[in-house]
């Protein structure tokens, strides 16, 4: 069913709780946690914590969940005081997309090039 934990998902293990995280938000929905290998000195994903496979089949499927992880994304923001910051939703292998759980990257804390690379 959709929105269901998959067994072989490090995301929902992290939800779970079965793998560690740096968990800096959790609410009813989402958590938020610093990524494993930051690309910036803010550098936290913010997941549902019900499996999508990427940010538009959680839009189709949960839109309000959806509206809460971009709520907590702002909320990220807050927390570590950025001025300026960017929200990535990388979708499909070929945006560079490797773990297949919605997740928005929240980056911030230094200057970031547009267009991106
Ligand atoms: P994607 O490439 O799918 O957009 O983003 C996946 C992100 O998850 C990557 O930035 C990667 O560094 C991060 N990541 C992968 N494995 C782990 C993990 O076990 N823990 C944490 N905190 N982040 C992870
Ligand atoms: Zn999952």
């Amino acid at each position: 069913m959709a929105g269901e934990p998959q067994d072989d998902c490090l995301f929902c293990k992290i939800v779970a709780g079965s793998i560690p995280a740096t968990i800096v938000r959790e609410t009813e929905t989402t958590i938020a946690f610093r990524d494993i290998n930051p690309q910036a000195p803010t550098h936290v994903l913010v997941i549902p914590k019900e499996h999508h496979r990427d940010a538009a089949a959680l839009a189709a499927a949960a839109p309000q969940v959806a509206a809460d992880v971009l709520r907590e994304t702002q909320a990220v923001a807050d927390e570590d005081k950025l001025e300026s910051y960017r929200i990535v939703f990388n979708t499909g292998s070929g945006a560079g997309q490797t773990v297949w759980h919605a997740h928005a990257h929240v980056l911030g804390g230094r200057g970031l090039e547009w267009p991106p690379g």
